[in-house]
């Protein structure tokens, strides 16, 4: 059967991802540098390598990403290519099939995080449709703080409503979504903050952007 090293390939990967993220803890730093660089040199041609190994980006956050834009993520739809019978619905709203483009971010449980943080940033480009949420992560931006502010949100967004979906797969409640655009909101500010006290050149008022930008 051609399917099965492919499903170990692809569970061994996220289970792989899952361990270090887990160790790594929501704040600290992802762990292998190596894969960090790896990643960026090997992906920094194609198309949109730019808007997810951006300068200041938080490896654990741009690598789940990184897996999502390459449709990696074990979602129901990829695996129910090679195990039928399972319940391909997603889990957050329960009244969907789960694939990328539902969860990030047309499910009714993430595209309330998505709106509460981007909508004030992109304005009347708001979309939940996932290629033209990629549009938008592309396209030329002449403030740097407010392209910084929608490819970090969407990354800490990405990372935020995989975990919550993976804790609902191993039996446990999911964050209500008040809190969950509370945290996703916290680091972000975090975020900005630090890059303020190291001094990145044109983030210097991007705090205040960011606050600007609540809606
Ligand atoms: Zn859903």
């Amino acid at each position: 059967m051609e399917l099965e090293p492919v499903k170990e390939r692809v569970s061994g990967a996220v289970e792989d991802l899952s361990l270090c993220i887990c160790n790594a803890g929501f704040k600290s730093e992802f762990s292998s540098q190596e894969t960090w660089l790896l990643t960026r040199s090997t992906y920094a041609q194609t198309d949109w390598a730019k808007s997810v190994w951006f300068s200041q980006a938080t490896p654990k956050y741009a690598f789940i990403s990184w897996l999502a834009m390459l449709d990696r993520l074990a979602t129901m739809d990829r695996i129910v290519r090679w195990s039928s019978g399972v319940d391909d619905t997603c889990v957050l709203c329960k009244s969907a099939l789960e694939s990328r483009s539902h969860l990030f971010f047309e499910c009714s449980y993430s595209s309330q995080l998505w709106e509460h943080l981007v909508l004030g940033v992109v304005g009347n480009l708001y979309t939940t449709v996932w290629t033209s949420i990629l549009d938008l992560l592309k396209r030329p931006e002449r403030d740097k703080r407010k392209l910084f502010c929608l490819r970090y949100a969407f990354q800490v967004a990405i990372y935020v409503i995989w975990r919550e979906r993976n804790k609902i797969k191993h039996g446990e409640k999911p964050l209500p979504v008040i809190v969950v655009k509370k945290l996703v909101d916290k680091e972000v500010r975090n975020k900005l903050s630090l890059m303020k006290s190291k001094g990145c050149k044109g983030m210097e008022l991007a705090l205040q952007y960011w606050f600007s930008t609540r809606v």
